[in-house]
């Protein structure tokens, strides 16, 4: 079987490892080909490329974009895209400037838990300047032994529905689907076991995809269960999806799935990345 991992986070968004990392882990746990894909951001591509070339393994330009659709965040993966585009260039700069808007308003809420001055803290654990993420805060709240772990900083205060929980309007799904698209990649949902929808929501949101020109979904990810392989495995049959795998890896002992770890993608599927062997 070639080794094909799609999804994975560096230092330049919410990861721990520098994309030259990243790499070296992806081709020592026998990954041929690879995918960096930071959440909104662009910048960890040209190590990435780099690096993986020096370790004789294909890379994928990747990214994962911030989206709103019905009142809820979805990650919509573009792969093989060409990062100097502008429109995704511009999309993204405006997504991340969103990003530090809402964290003003994590560390206004924080700040009203009465935990403090968050804002500086946080932001100086983020390794790019230019992307902050709640989990910089997470990171942040555990180092000042605010929350006992990172997942408890999200349970207690920085998750959907708890108290420093601040909403965010990201992109649209069109504009999303559209930046990928005019960037010359394949848009495809990542991770839907985790979204909360309803059955008509879950809908909405293939069929809408699907007609915005998004391709693929993530059936083999780190963030499912087994049981879930086989449900988006039948989803991907249903509405004629192509079929990816990724680890969504963030770093050592984070949690999911280590790069290149997961079982194979159901033979039955066409996969993603069919036309780039
Ligand atoms: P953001 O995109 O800034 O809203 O941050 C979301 C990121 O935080 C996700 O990509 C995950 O990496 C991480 N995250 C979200 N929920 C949790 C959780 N319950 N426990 C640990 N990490 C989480
Ligand atoms: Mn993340
Ligand atoms: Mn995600
Ligand atoms: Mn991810």
């Amino acid at each position: 079987m070639i080794n094909i991992d799609l999804h994975s986070h560096s230092n330049q968004s919410d990861g721990l490892l520098a994309p030259a990392e990243v790499a070296a882990r992806a081709r020592e746990n026998g990954v041929d080909m690879w995918a960096l894909s930071d959440h909104d951001a662009l910048s960890g591509l040209v190590q990435a490329a780099e690096s993986a070339s020096r370790l004789g393994m294909r890379f994928i330009p990747g990214v994962e974009v911030s989206v709103t659709f019905c009142g809820a965040t979805v990650h919509v993966l573009g792969l093989n895209i060409d990062a100097s585009h502008p429109d995704l260039v511009r999309g993204l700069a405006a997504v991340r400037r969103s990003r530090f808007a809402r964290a003003r308003e994590i560390a206004d809420r924080l700040r009203e838990c009465g935990l403090g001055e968050c804002y500086e803290g946080a932001l100086a654990l983020a390794h790019n300047p230019d992307l902050v993420s709640r989990a910089h805060f997470a990171r942040y709240l555990h180092e000042q032994g605010r929350a006992r772990s990172i997942q408890h900083a999200f349970d207690r205060y920085l998750g959907e529905g708890r108290p420093a929980y601040a909403p965010v309007r990201w992109a649209s799904m069109g504009e999303a689907v559209g930046w990928i698209l005019a960037a010359g990649g394949k848009a495809v949902i990542a991770h839907p076991g985790r979204y909360r929808y309803t059955p008509l929501q879950f809908d909405a949101l293939f069929e809408q995809f699907k007609a915005l020109g998004g391709c693929g979904i993530e059936v083999v990810s780190g963030a499912h269960t087994p049981r879930q392989y086989e449900e988006y495995a039948r989803v991907a049959m249903h509405y004629g999806f192509e079929g990816s795998r990724g680890s969504d890896f963030h770093g050592p002992s984070r949690g999911r799935a280590d790069l290149g770890t997961l079982p194979a993608l159901p033979e039955r599927l066409t996969p993603v990345w069919r036309d780039w062997i």
